[in-house]
């Protein structure tokens, strides 16, 4: 069986309260809270990369004990379960404290190779940090979570990863849509899996309560256990530590916006430290491609977390984690330096993440930078998939074009033809339109006749980073829709076909064309709030 350790219990100082009630921690990375124990746990789906990772057989994931110790009512050996303290920015202001209101950490399976993940149950009843909140959580939300995590690591996405889906056998109550008529929804829980769940939030809780000594501590224990390639004793090692921070969360927030991803709550307390995605609640995936979307019901008046926004978004958050560092540095220059680093960071990284896309040998500044940008307005003339714009665009042939033969290429017909499965509405694909896409191709194409490659060579690079199949928000809802009726098959086809995202698959297309018009407006296909 799968041995455990506990640093962040054995080595950081903890509430010494015992007692489970809400409260003001202080000088605390974590409260000892054990999972509340619910009626009939089952798990309805499970991952079994991860199962793998943790070296955990296939045949105990469908045993009594699994459900039991997934479902928060059985403790293996060795766990030491707690609720970590922190605090954060929420849309920009500070917050306080939040912490670890429903989730309870197990402990760190230490798999055969070494490597430790910390298992974290999401959903399993209230800690000490659970404010007004019942520390449960429902069906729907666990599904996205579960099903989200495991697409976003097979696109290549830096995520925390999931384990199981464990449907409760309870019910809980939520006002799906604030709009005052709560409804009861069946209880469910998420065993997330991650090297650590440390978030900015951790260290900010400590700097503006003036709790330095406690700050010191977990920013080294952060430093040795969660990067132990940097060497402790060298002089520079928190400012060496915080511009990998900073590298780390602008190489994560490239992937975001190469996949179509929107995070929808990028406060402090949802980034993590390790730069993984974290906290999958109202996100969403980009249909019609729109830099000012949101998934976010509760974002709907000031869109900062849209689509757009999260490049400046994370170095905001940045800003703040390094403020909170401030107290233990006390120097300015370090901390910009990070900051700087993830400008420089981020730009390099998008930049070769979009001659990626584009199927481009290498970006060139002079005449790359002016055909991204217009193509970020060709794809907002009318309502165009992301996802399947770039599947398409990889599909062009211009092996048998010359570049003299482009213009006879891009005509109206052949620009309607190719990209017919892109638009939302092909009646609103008029004249100016096709113009302005017309002009667009013909820079592209030009563009890509200077690289001389084959059609074959260009469409496998641009495969490779253009997801086939994606998350969409209305394929996630249908899963959802029939797990609430006890069928849990179409998870469990889902996160199949997720497995595989860049790759065609027979018998697949459902889950590759755009969204239907029935889900447009519907509840969980188009807009979330945080309520789940
Ligand atoms: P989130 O918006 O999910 O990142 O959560 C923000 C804060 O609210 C965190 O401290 C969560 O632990 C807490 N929280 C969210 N939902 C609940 C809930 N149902 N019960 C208790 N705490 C919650
Ligand atoms: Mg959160």
């Amino acid at each position: 069986m799968i041995s455990f350790d506990n640093r962040f219990v054995d080595q950081l100082p903890g509430d010494a309260e015992q007692r489970n009630f809400c409260r003001q921690v202080f000088g605390s990375c974590y409260s000892l809270v054990k999972p509340t124990p619910v009626l009939q746990p089952s798990v309805i789906a499970f991952s079994s990369d991860v199962a793998g990772l943790l070296g955990i057989e296939l045949d105990w994931m469908q045993s009594q004990q699994a459900a039991s110790v997934l479902g928060g009512n059985e403790l293996l050996p060795g766990m030491k379960p707690f609720a970590a303290c922190y605090g954060g920015h929420q849309f920009g202001n500070w917050a306080g404290q939040l912490g670890d209101g429903r989730a309870i950490n197990l402990g760190e399976a230490i798999a055969s190779s070494g490597q430790r993940w910390a298992m974290q149950l999401k959903g399993s009843g209230r800690t000490p940090y659970s404010r007004s909140g019942d520390g449960l959580a429902v069906l729907r939300s666990s599904v996205r979570e579960f099903l989200c995590s495991e697409a976003m690591h097979h696109l290549g996405v830096p995520t925390t990863r999931a384990l199981s889906l464990v449907l409760t056998g309870e019910q809980v109550t939520r006002d799906m849509f604030y709009d005052g008529r709560p409804r009861k929804e069946p209880g469910a829980i998420v065993c997330r899996v991650a090297p650590s769940f440390t978030r900015f939030g951790n260290f900010e809780i400590f700097a503006h309560r003036h709790e330095n000594e406690t700050l010191q501590m977990l920013v080294d224990f952060t430093i040795a256990n969660d990067f132990p390639h940097l060497d402790p004793n060298d002089p520079d090692v928190l400012q060496k530590w915080f511009a990998e921070v900073c590298v780390r969360t602008a190489e994560m927030v490239v992937h975001w916006m190469r996949v179509g991803f929107v995070h929808g709550v990028m406060n402090t307390d949802n980034m993590s430290i390790l730069g993984q995605t974290i906290d999958y609640g109202p996100y969403g995936w980009l249909e019609g491609y729109d830099p000012d979307w949101t998934p976010n019901t509760t974002d709907s008046a000031h869109h900062r977390y849209a689509f757009g926004q999260q490049p400046q978004v994370a170095h905001w958050n940045l800003l703040q984690l390094a403020n909170a560092l401030w107290p233990i540095i006390e120097q300015e220059a370090p901390l910009q330096e990070g900051l700087d680093r993830y400008l420089d960071a981020f730009k390099s990284a998008y930049q070769s993440m979009m001659a990626n896309k584009l199927g481009l040998r290498k970006w060139d500044d002079a005449s790359d930078a002016g055909l991204t940008q217009q193509l970020d307005s060709v794809l907002q003339l009318v309502e165009t998939d992301m996802s399947i714009f770039y599947r398409r665009l990889a599909r062009i042939s211009l092996d048998q074009v010359s570049p003299e033969g482009i213009d006879g290429l891009v005509t109206d017909d052949w620009l309607l033809r190719h990209f017919e499965d892109a638009y939302y509405d092909l009646s609103k694909v008029n004249r100016e339109v096709l113009s302005q896409t017309q002009d667009w191709m013909k820079s592209y194409l030009m563009r890509l006749s200077q690289d001389h490659r084959s059609d074959v060579e260009r469409s496998a690079q641009m495969d490779a980073v253009n997801p086939l199949y994606v998350l969409r928000n209305y394929i996630a809802q249908q899963s959802i829709d029939l797990a609430e009726q006890g069928d849990f098959s179409e998870i469990v086809r889902v996160l199949q076909v997720l497995k595989n995202p860049y790759q065609f698959q027979q018998g697949m297309d459902a889950y590759a064309i755009k969204r239907p018009e029935w889900a447009r407006h519907k509840a969980g296909c188009s807009m979330l709030s945080c309520s789940s």
